[in-house]
């Protein structure tokens, strides 16, 4: 296969949209964005041996996830995604025999039509060494001015977050242990790591009902993306441990892991987001269970910017670690 047959290969498994006069085939894509509206960009690379591994991720689970995370950074503004451009730099042996490359789209192509979401263009090289290198750029759009934002929160406002944590982190532990459990995992079962479900639904009615003061996806872990919202907002934030939804998937990791898991596990996918205490928010929207897990403080020079409370105890909360406050 070379380059072009490789483009055809994609383009023959893609089709028209309203939103897309203009995909695959010509050297710039048109996008139609509904009036009224702002378009939102985000873009992601995934590195083979950095973003997955060939021995443990199929082909299906590093296309699922290529675009995963372009579609949660999408949801995390409650944007509705327009359009999806993939660049792909394949090694020699992947452009000579397809079996890689249609696996990944087979896993790419099935959560891009789950959500609607059109592949209208890209760009495609071979590999200057061995590694797989896959780029996707969402675009998405939103009502002018009502993206949801990092920044928007408020003294006094509560946190929730959608769904379950620890679950990615936990998945991630078994995979490496047991990679040849997981060959034949597939999107349909609920696999945290192997094939994350983007909060689109979730972002979309948050932004739709004016639920959010502030919204973000946890991709590095809850510490660490709290610690990016409490900084973007200037405010300082507490967590309530007995709070924090356990994914089943941790369930079976002793009680440390699990925290360890609940607080720094990366890769859920999940939202966190926060609401003024006036604004009742749903137990589960788009039948995503969502959960309170803390509040919005006023940042203070004395106080750490995010702490933990367990059995009436507090604890400093640092991205990626914690410590006890005398
Ligand atoms: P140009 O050299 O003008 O950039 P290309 O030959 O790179 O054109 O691409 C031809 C068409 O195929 C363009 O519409 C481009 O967006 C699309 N395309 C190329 N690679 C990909 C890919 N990996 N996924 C989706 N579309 C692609
Ligand atoms: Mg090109």
């Amino acid at each position: 296969m070379g380059e072009l047959r490789i483009i055809e290969r994609i383009r023959a498994r893609t089709s028209a949209s309203n939103a897309v006069p203009l995909g695959i085939g010509d050297d710039c894509a048109i996008l139609r964005p509904p009036p009224g509206h702002e378009l939102l960009v985000t873009t992601d690379f995934s590195l083979e041996g950095r973003h997955f591994r060939r021995d443990w991720h199929s082909p299906a689970s590093v296309g699922h996830r290529t675009l995963a995370r372009g579609l949660s950074d999408l949801a995390a503004m409650g944007a509705k995604p327009l359009a999806a451009f993939l660049s792909l730099a394949l090694p020699k042996s992947a452009v000579r025999n397809s079996s890689w490359l249609d696996g990944f789209l087979d896993g790419l192509l099935a959560l891009a039509a789950a959500h609607n979401v059109p592949l209208a263009g890209g760009d495609t090289s071979q590999s200057p060494s061995d590694d797989i290198l896959a780029d996707i750029v969402l675009i998405g759009t939103a009502p002018a001015g009502r993206a949801l934002r990092r920044s928007g929160a408020r003294a006094g406002d509560l946190l929730y977050v959608t769904g379950a944590l620890g679950g990615a982190a936990a998945e991630l532990t078994s995979l490496s242990v047991t990679p040849r459990r997981f060959r034949t995992a597939s999107p349909t079962d609920d696999h945290p790591h192997l094939f994350p479900q983007p909060r689109l639904a979730v972002g979309q009615t948050l932004l739709r009902r004016r639920l959010a003061t502030a919204c973000i996806d946890l991709s590095d872990g809850l510490s660490t993306d709290l610690a990016h919202l409490c900084a973007a907002s200037n405010v300082a934030a507490e967590l309530d441990l007995a709070q924090l939804p356990l994914h089943p998937v941790a369930a079976t990791l002793d009680e440390r892991a699990q925290i360890t898991a609940l607080l720094h596990g990366g890769e859920d996918y999940e939202l966190l987001f926060t609401a003024s205490p006036s604004t009742k928010i749903p137990r589960s929207v788009a039948n995503v269970p969502i959960t309170r897990i803390g509040r919005i403080l006023k940042p203070q020079k004395k106080r750490p910017q995010m702490s933990i409370v367990s059995d009436g105890a507090r604890f400093e909360l640092q991205p990626h670690g914690w410590e006890h406050l005398t």
